[in-house]
Order: structure tokens, then C-alpha cells, then sequence
């Protein structure tokens, strides 16, 4: 299958084949790669999706897009990603009251949503390289305020022709993020904290990328990437668990084949809720893709009006894997929304680079708003709402995932849609422990730990494995660098 920039039709910017598109991660005109054209899945084929396992749907649906892997590579990615799941379908649906299904996709190595997508992308490179016929290795570097970091470095942790570096603020961690980070295992993989905030490491990061004296060390033995989310590979993984979740629906007789559900995102990138827009342009029957924000909701202003603005102050939330004021993801869906109009695109692009905002035309607004639904949550919002749960359901969840429950409410509130609705539970909630323990009371004055068991024992949960046990790992890696430190770090890193 083709894949198109989404900023240029001319065939220079095109590539022929997924394996390309992952392996340059974003084409030379600053486009994102979207494929040539979305394939489709009939209502037969969802409705035998039932029997499948979450591996068997995921071969199903990735391979209409991968065509370029035959099925035995194919599986083998899926295989080796999933079989590091530690519940046994993978994504789990939990029920709450009210038809509203908790679709967990926290069991991963990391505790939370990007390892779905992190724990198959290294395979997929490690496929590209070598049938590509590229004899350079693929080198990650990530810059991280915590969580990616995590989940990129499990992903990519002893994956054949990979390595990874991680950089993460000194002074911008907490500690259990932290010491996830410093006890990471494996042959390929380098951590180090940078002095200063999130700012001077991304920056930092930036800088080693274009270090002329660096690059020509590494020659030719290893491609630069960072694994972004953007990278077709990313996005890819994540269509597949709307798919296992309907289908589990349809075995329970929650709903009939055919209807129609909702689903709820906490955004933040706008790559999950994507994931679910490719899901109903393939088939999937899906009503409203609600968009759910904390308090940065560029989105939901976005979803209401067709004004972009960036232009706003910049909230520190209880769920900072949504504070993000440029959601890069968006460009696909503004390229796919405005009928595969790169000049649109191109302009919109623009314009928010050069002003920081741009406003899409009637027509636009007004599809837009067929396929979305944009809400917003304040910070007692969201407590109150952890707090209701847990009271009145016994079902503890995270900031992020309160977000995306809350917003729903208010979204039934307004249309009084209640049709079964699938909720994105993107992290588990001992992964955001002082947050989710203030906001049922428990006492937070005590260590990371303590926090984890107190939550443990007043929900009966049990802590994820990966997160009990980063106190007693042996800490493998404890360099602080300077700013400009980076490149010479990375050389001797690989050597
Ligand atoms: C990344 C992340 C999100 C946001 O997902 P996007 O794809 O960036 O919109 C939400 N919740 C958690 C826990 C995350 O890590």
C-alpha cells in the first residue's frame, strides 16, 4: 500500500510500502504519512471477531495496512509484543453501571496505554531494516517527562538491531518514574537524567539530533529515529483494541451486530482517538468519537467553534499525558475530514506555525462535528469524578481516565445518548498513586510506595508486578549530563 504526506501529492513524497513510512517516521515535506486509502472491514468479518483472540484480530487488522510484511513476520511482531501482556486478553473490558465499558489498556509492561503501541513498533523496525536490505542499526533517542520514556525503553529492550538512549529532566520525574527508568534491563538500552526541566532536555535532544560531529561517529552503523508518536507504527497497533472491544461486546449480547456505540478518549496527542476514527471509517459502527481534555482544552474549543489557538496558557494537570497545547496527530484528521486536501492541510499548518492558530472552513467544522463530540474536565471535576467511582462502583481509575469518564457524563447529560459506550482506561491508577489516593482521601504524606500499598489494600487491587518491584531492582544507570553532554553520552554509549 501507498502511503501520502499529508502536506504534498507529488509522487517524491509518497512511498510504496508501511515498512518505509516507519522507517523515516515523518516524510521530508513535514508531512505526517496517512495511507493511500483506508480499507474496510464488513459487518461479517466484525461479527467473527468474536472467536478471535486479541492477537488474531490484531493480524487481521494490521495486515490489510502492512502488506508489505508477509503473515509469518506479521505474527511473530504481534506475538513477541503481546505475549508481554500480563492479563491474558490483552484489553480487557471492564462494566461499570449505566452501559459505560472501561476498555483497560494498562496491562502492558509499563502500566499504561503506550505500551500497546511501543511493544510492537521495535519488531515492526527490526522487519523494515532487514528487508529493506539497510545495513545501518536504528538508534531511538527520546527525550521524556516520564512515561514514554518507560514504555519505549521496555519496548525497544533487547530488540535485534535497535538501541535506544533515554533522556529525562533531572529536576521533572517522580521517583517511582525515575528509578522505572534507572533499573531498566537490557543489553541495548541507555538512561540518563539532563539538568534542567523538560524544556532544556527536549532541547537537548533536538540539538543532538543535527550534531554534525556526532552524526559522522555513528556513521554508518546506526539510523537516527525517535519513535514518536506520530510514526505510522504507532498509530497502527492502536486500531486493533476498538475492534476486540466491540466484538466482546457482541459476545456478551451487551449489543446486537450493527448497532452503534460511542466511544470516549482522554487526548492529549490526538493519536488514540485517530485510531478509533480509522476504526469507524473501516466499518467499525461507532456513533460519537468523544474527545475528552483536562483543563489545556485547545481541543474541545477546537471541536466547538473550528478555532485552533494555541495561544493559551499551559495548565500543569493531575493528568500530564494530556497537557499538551499542539496535538500533532490532528493533522491526519484535518487531512482525511477535508477530503485528502493537502493544501488545505498545508495551510492550516501554517498558519498555526506562524500564528499559533488557524480556523477551519464551515464545511469542515461541520463534518468534524458529525464524527466528534469535544468536552473538558476541571481538576475537582476530575477528582470528584475518581471519588464517585471508587464510592459508589468500587472501581479505582486514574486522572486520565476520569477525564474520559467525566466528559462522558457530561456528554449524556446534554444528549441524553446513552448507548453502550467504550471508555479508553489509559493507565493503571497506582501509576499516578498521589493523585488518585488524594482524590479518595487516603492520606498521601509518605513515599511513592507506601501511596501504592495504601490504594492496594482500600480498593483490594493488587499493585501492577512492574511497578512493585522498581524499589528492589538494582539500579543500573545513574549519569546526571549537562545540556550540551548529549552527543558525546551517546557516542561512547554505543560504542
Ligand atoms: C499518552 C496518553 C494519553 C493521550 O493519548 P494521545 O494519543 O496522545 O491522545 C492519555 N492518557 C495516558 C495515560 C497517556 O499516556
Amino acid at each position: 500500500m501507498n502511503y501520502n504526506s499529508t502536506r504534498s501529492a507529488q509522487t517524491e513524497y509518497t512511498v510504496d510500502k508501511s515498512m518505509k513510512a516507519m522507517l523515516q517516521g515523518i516524510s521530508p515535506d513535514g508531512g505526517l504519512f496517512v495511507p493511500e486509502a483506508i480499507p474496510t472491514i464488513s459487518a461479517e468479518n466484525i461479527a467473527k471477531m468474536q472467536g478471535m483472540s486479541y492477537q488474531e484480530i490484531a493480524y487481521e487488522i494490521m495486515r490489510l495496512y502492512l502488506d508489505d510484511f508477509t503473515q509469518g513476520e506479521l505474527q511473530a511482531c504481534i506475538d513477541k509484543a503481546y505475549k508481554k501482556f500480563t492479563h491474558p486478553e490483552v484489553v480487557p473490558l471492564h462494566k461499570l453501571d449505566g452501559g459505560v465499558f472501561m476498555m483497560e489498556l494498562f496491562h502492558g509492561a509499563t502500566s499504561a496505554f503506550k505500551d500497546v503501541a511501543l511493544s510492537i513498533l521495535p519488531h515492526y523496525l527490526t522487519i523494515a531494516l532487514d528487508k529493506s536490505g539497510e545495513s545501518r542499526d536504528i538508534l531511538i533517542l527520546v527525550a521524556t517527562s516520564g512515561d514514554t520514556g518507560k514504555a519505549a525503553l521496555e519496548g525497544f529492550s533487547d530488540v535485534p538491531r535497535t538501541g535506544i538512549c533515554v533522556f529525562y529532566p533531572k529536576d521533572g520525574v517522580s521517583d517511582v518514574q525515575r528509578l522505572q527508568m534507572e533499573t531498566q534491563q537490557g543489553g541495548n538500552v541507555h538512561v540518563a537524567a539532563v539538568r534542567g526541566n523538560f524544556d532544556d532536555c527536549q532541547t537537548a535532544v533536538k540539538h543532538a539530533f543535527l550534531n554534525e560531529d556526532m552524526r559522522a561517529k555513528l556513521g554508518d552503523r546506526f539510523m537516527l529515529s525517535s519513535a514518536n508518536s506520530i510514526n505510522w507504527g504507532r498509530l497502527l497497533p492502536q486500531v486493533v483494541y476498538y475492534f476486540s472491544s466491540y466484538a466482546k461486546l457482541l459476545a456478551n449480547n451487551e449489543i446486537s451486530m450493527g448497532d452503534s456505540i460511542n466511544v470516549v478518549v482522554p487526548t492529549g496527542n490526538f493519536g488514540n482517538i485517530l485510531a478509533a476514527y480509522y476504526a469507524k471509517q473501516m466499518g467499525l459502527p461507532i456513533h460519537k468519537l468523544i474527545c475528552a481534555s483536562n483543563m489545556n482544552n485547545v481541543l474541545t474549543e477546537f471541536i466547538n467553534t473550528g478555532v485552533y489557538n494555541a495561544n493559551r496558557q499551559f495548565h500543569l494537570t493531575t493528568s500530564p499525558s494530556m497537557d499538551i497545547l499542539i496535538s500533532s496527530n490532528l493533522e491526519r484528521y484535518l487531512y482525511h475530514v477535508s477530503g485528502c486536501d493537502h493544501d488545505y492541510v498545508n495551510k492550516c499548518m501554517d498558519d498555526l506555525k506562524q500564528k499559533g492558530e488557524y480556523k477551519v472552513s464551515d464545511s469542515i467544522l461541520s463534518a468534524m462535528r458529525k464524527d466528534l463530540y469535544g468536552g473538558h474536565l476541571s481538576e475537582d471535576d476530575v477528582n470528584a469524578t475518581i471519588k464517585s467511582t471508587f464510592e459508589q462502583q468500587g472501581y479505582l481509575i486514574d486522572t486520565h481516565t476520569a477525564v474520559a469518564l467525566g466528559v462522558h457524563t457530561q456528554y449524556v447529560r446534554e444528549t441524553n445518548d446513552n448507548r453502550k459506550t467504550i471508555i479508553a482506561s489509559t493507565a493503571s491508577p497506582f501509576k499516578f498513586n498521589k493523585a488518585v489516593a488524594n482524590a479518595i482521601n487516603c492520606p498521601i504524606n509518605g513515599t511513592e510506595q507506601e501511596i501504592m500499598q495504601k490504594l492496594s489494600t482500600a480498593a483490594n487491587v493488587s499493585i501492577p508486578q512492574n511497578l512493585a518491584s522498581v524499589f528492589s531492582l538494582p539500579q543500573r544507570f545513574d549519569t546526571t549530563l549537562d545540556k550540551d553532554a548529549l552527543p558525546s553520552y551517546i557516542i561512547d554509549a554505543v560504542k
